[in-house]
């Protein structure tokens, strides 16, 4: 096994000596792809890397992903260059090979209600990654992460990534006072996906101040080397210019 010790990483977490910026593209489509970010992230000092392999696309027709293949190619990379591992994993057999891959395991907006998926990830050492669901209030979202605490996993990294409203101008409407609440309600990291929850780049400083203001401890940021020839959420993806724009306006260079 060549991945993180679990419990030494989450000291680095907690303490903020892994940064506070997660970044990579919505999913990884080839080597060369990864390892570009890859390389630009190391030499920004970013230190987590997440990238998507299992895609949950709303279209059959969508790209899905790498699967297997994708998981081993962040596992290589990260390796190579020192990074810490993040990606999602959307099935629970899965979950075997890939604590054996990946440091960190998202679980995704649509997961949050799998009571049955959040007790098994509860029995795991890997810190969680939990986003909130597309529809959940606050409560709802903290009683997830309750079910992952109770079964003995108290590494839970609380994910703000926006909700469904009736706006249509942001990809989700970015809740913050959640980004407050949780600082107050609990003790877990908060991280703000800004990607995902504005769906576009033009207000992402910002949202990115507000956030950290909020007291967000961490942002996570989509970022590709050619995101107009992504295979997923090609509006939202910062080219390495953009990312590096932003990384200077929040102070993270
Ligand atoms: C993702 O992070 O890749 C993703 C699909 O986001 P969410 O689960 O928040 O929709
Ligand atoms: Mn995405």
């Amino acid at each position: 096994m060549n991945v993180r010790n679990s419990g030494h990483l989450w000291k680095e977490i907690i303490s903020g000596r892994t940064g506070n910026m997660i970044a990579g593209p919505c999913a990884v489509e080839s080597y060369m792809q990864l390892e570009k970010v890859s390389a630009f992230l190391v030499e920004k000092q970013v230190k987590m890397l997440r990238a998507g392999a299992y895609k949950p696309r709303t279209s059959p027709e969508s790209f899905q992903g790498l699967g297997r293949e994708g998981v081993k190619m962040i596992h290589e990379i990260c390796e190579t260059y020192g990074l810490i591992s993040v990606t999602e994993i959307m099935d629970i057999r899965d979950l075997e090979y890939m604590e054996q891959e990946i440091d960190i395991l998202q679980l995704g907006s649509r997961n949050m209600y799998n009571y049955s998926m959040l007790k098994e990830l509860g029995k795991t050492d890997k810190p969680i990654l939990l986003k909130r669901g597309l529809m959940a209030t606050i409560e709802e979202f903290i009683f997830a992460a309750e079910y992952i605490r109770k079964e003995g996993n108290n590494k839970i990294i609380m994910c703000e990534r926006g909700i469904r409203t009736f706006e249509k101008e942001t990809r989700n409407t970015l809740d913050l006072s959640c980004v407050a609440l949780l600082k107050q309600k609990t003790s877990y990291p908060v991280v703000v996906d800004l990607s995902h929850s504005l769906g576009r780049k033009d207000i992402m400083v910002p949202m990115a101040k507000a956030s950290l203001a909020a007291g967000a401890d961490m942002l996570m940021l989509e970022v590709h080397p050619e995101p107009e020839k992504a295979l997923s959420d090609a509006k939202q993806q910062l080219n390495l210019n953009e990312f590096h724009k932003i990384l200077y306006s929040v102070g993270a260079l």
